[in-house]
């Protein structure tokens, strides 16, 4: 597409460049889709190392053909993470974050291949978010296609274990993006207008672990401090921490306990997940488990676990990559709205680190995690040359 640009020395503007790198992705559309296909077509889920490995291989020849520098950051049980860094003339990097495992096991694909239909892409991990990674790839072709690698450095790192809390991934992503000018996350895009996600609540996860003392239940009842009745009063404590309006909810998702019916229950416990707006909530939200008290002083309690991801909040930085989203959008017809999720991602921990941070920058699809994952084919090229956009203007 350099016909756009016959005098590489006159300064184009950020729209301009815009419609030049969306007339490339229409054109390498096609190829776009049978990279997807590659991608969707090698499972990965995030507990089969072998997998999410055999993914991280294709990942890095894809990348070193596009004169990519390769590290992989080996793990024991995870996959080993990937990270390409791509040449720039000045200034910190851009970058682009995502993750190449799934929720997907092995085998899913004998009943969910990919395919396409009604202009729709549908796979295991097609939306959550191998498409986000094709489009990394394309942004970055368009891009020297338009003669204009010579900005900012470029990194890609992608993790391996995102899908599970990024326990692994969780440092590689910090340490990388620390010395960043900004992150652009591929996750996929919100709703079906495909709004950009400028926050994001924190999670948690918390376990109360209730033990009290068995006992007969017809012979020896009163000897008996059940642990479920503790652990159900305990659970009606917590549900008073939910707070709408702050946007703080508290979810007893998973309770078990007791053996059977004629015991009273020696132990019982609840798994609890926890989602706030604000950092200083998740410190408080924290504090308040921690000081929850027997009802039954015959019964004790025990809280583990806390707040796995911080919340990633709308701040200044990341108002400002959305301002440049939504202006590069204008330039090739694309409506740019922004929204906030309860879900977390790992932009959750570059945001939280101050680095201004956009996310939801993938594909416009639906059923992330469900049977009906599918992406919408003719918003790809679009998307795609948004990123880019967004890479050349940082
Ligand atoms: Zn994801």
């Amino acid at each position: 597409m350099n016909i756009y640009y016959a005098d590489m020395n006159m300064p184009q503007n950020a729209s301009q460049s815009a419609i030049a790198h969306l007339a490339f992705c229409q054109q390498h559309e096609g190829e776009m889709l049978s990279l997807l296909r590659r991608m969707v077509e090698i499972e990965s889920p995030s507990d089969d190392k072998a997998a999410v490995d055999s993914m991280g291989a294709f990942l890095a020849q894809v990348f070193e053909r596009l004169g990519g520098e390769v590290t992989f950051y080996p793990q024991k049980e995870a996959g080993n993470h990937l990270k390409a860094e791509f040449g720039g003339s000045s200034g910190k990097p851009v970058l682009l974050l995502g993750h190449f495992d799934t929720v997907w096991p092995m085998g899913t694909l004998d009943k969910m291949p990919f395919r396409m239909e009604a202009g729709r892409a549908f796979g295991p991990g097609v939306y959550d978010m191998k498409a986000g990674i094709a489009m990394m790839v394309f942004a970055l072709r368009a891009l020297t296609a338009a003669g204009h690698d010579g900005n900012r450095p470029v990194t890609i790192l992608l993790d391996t274990d995102e899908e599970v809390g990024s326990t692994t991934g969780r440092p590689v992503v910090e340490a990388t993006a620390k010395d960043c000018e900004a992150v652009l996350v591929l996750e996929p895009s919100q709703g079906p207008q495909g709004h950009l996600k400028t926050s994001r609540k924190g999670v948690g996860d918390i376990t109360i672990r209730v033990r009290g003392r068995a006992s007969h239940s017809g012979v020896d009842f009163e000897k008996g401090q059940s642990a479920i009745i503790e652990l159900a009063r305990q659970l009606l404590e917590i549900v008073k921490f939910t707070d709408p309006a702050r946007g703080i909810t508290v979810n007893p998702g998973v309770i078990q306990g007791g053996t059977r019916s004629n015991v009273v229950a020696a132990e019982a416990w609840a798994e609890v997940d926890l989602r706030v707006v604000h950092a200083a909530d998740a410190a408080l939200l924290e504090r308040k488990f921690a000081a929850l008290k027997p009802f039954n002083p015959q019964c004790s309690i025990e809280i583990s676990g806390g707040m796995n991801r911080p919340p990633m909040e709308r701040t200044e930085g990341t108002i400002r990559l959305f301002g440049i989203a939504r202006e590069i959008g204008q330039g090739i017809g694309m409506a740019t709205e922004e929204s906030s999720t309860g879900g977390g991602s790992d932009g959750n921990f570059t945001s939280a680190l101050g680095i201004p941070t956009l996310d939801g920058l993938g594909a416009l699809g639906e059923g992330a995690h469900a049977s009906n994952e599918s992406i919408v084919i003719s918003e790809l090229p679009q998307r795609t040359a948004l990123l880019a956009g967004l890479i050349r203007s940082l």
